[in-house]
């Protein structure tokens, strides 16, 4: 026997759902434009009344049935969501579906590991990008977690290259890497040299002596104003064209967050993208 669902058991619902030895009377009209793949499963079961989710637990199912039904506002937590995308993806729930990817969004910066192993998992490209960017700013921390070592071996193998990658690039540092190639734009080229010589020697040496800071470190190192006597657009010119590319030249792309992009100085960290598949 078993016990009725006390969130979701409709008097004059025309369907029961199974699920963990529980039971939802539930409205037929109402998983047709919800969750049609669900009905789909108990035509094809060929009874009229009942469908089996033998691999839902009770309590997902009641999450789920909460976002779907217009009666209870009900947001995912870390402890569901990924329950929550499985049953979506499988049944094709859209709305289950829009609340996870919703919550991931919202949280991910508080659990970049974890989102960035459910965007692998249900490929959610945009957050796999966006995850990967934290994720890769402390890699050796995020790398101790549970939810790196359940990552197919391809995924992690992705983000060790990219990291020692990373680490490998603090070799090719050089105050002429970044300077000899300028062509100047000001009056007096031999000053502007001198002063932008002294600071990106000063800042690629204390780069070389430390090699462990974080990518986001880095750049916001790099970019930090220089002082100029002159030549001031010249000099914005440097730091706003010259500047990036040659960084990038040594570490790769650098990107900002997409949620942190009109801030008046973001963090841009390094990043993968996901493969399509
Ligand atoms: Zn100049």
């Amino acid at each position: 026997m078993s016990k009725k669902s006390v969130l979701h058991y409709y008097n004059d619902g025309d369907l029961l759902i199974f699920a963990d030895n529980t039971s939802f009377r539930v409205h037929k009209s109402i998983l047709k434009l919800a969750a049609p793949k669900l009905l789909q499963k108990q035509e094809q079961e060929n009874d009229l009344s009942s469908i089996n989710v033998p691999d839902v637990s009770a309590s997902i199912m009641d999450i789920a049935l909460s976002i779907i039904y217009p009666r209870y506002f009900v947001m995912p937590t870390w402890a569901n969501v990924d329950a929550l995308l499985s049953l979506a993806s499988i049944y094709t729930i859209n709305k289950v579906y829009v609340a996870g990817v919703t919550f991931l969004d919202l949280n991910f910066k508080k659990n970049p590991m974890y989102t960035f192993y459910l965007a692998d998992k249900y490929k959610l490209s945009f957050l796999f990008e966006e995850t990967s960017k934290l994720v890769l700013d402390r890699f050796p921390k995020y790398k101790e977690e549970t939810a790196f070592k359940r990552l197919p071996l391809e995924v992690q193998s992705e983000l060790i290259a990219r990291h020692m990658n990373y680490i490998h690039s603090f070799a090719n540092l050089s105050v002429n890497h970044f300077i000899s190639t300028y062509q100047h734009k000001c009056s007096n080229v031999a000053l502007h040299n001198k002063e932008l010589n002294q600071e990106f020697e000063f800042r690629a040496l204390s780069l070389v002596d430390q090699p462990n800071k974080s990518p986001s470190t880095v750049w916001s190192m790099m970019h930090a104003p220089v002082n100029v006597t002159d030549g001031i657009s010249c000099n914005n010119q440097f730091m706003s064209e010259h500047l990036p590319k040659m960084l990038k030249d040594i570490f790769g792309n650098f990107k900002c967050l997409d949620v942190d992009k009109d801030e008046e100085n973001p963090k841009h960290y390094i990043y993968i993208s996901r493969k399509k598949s």
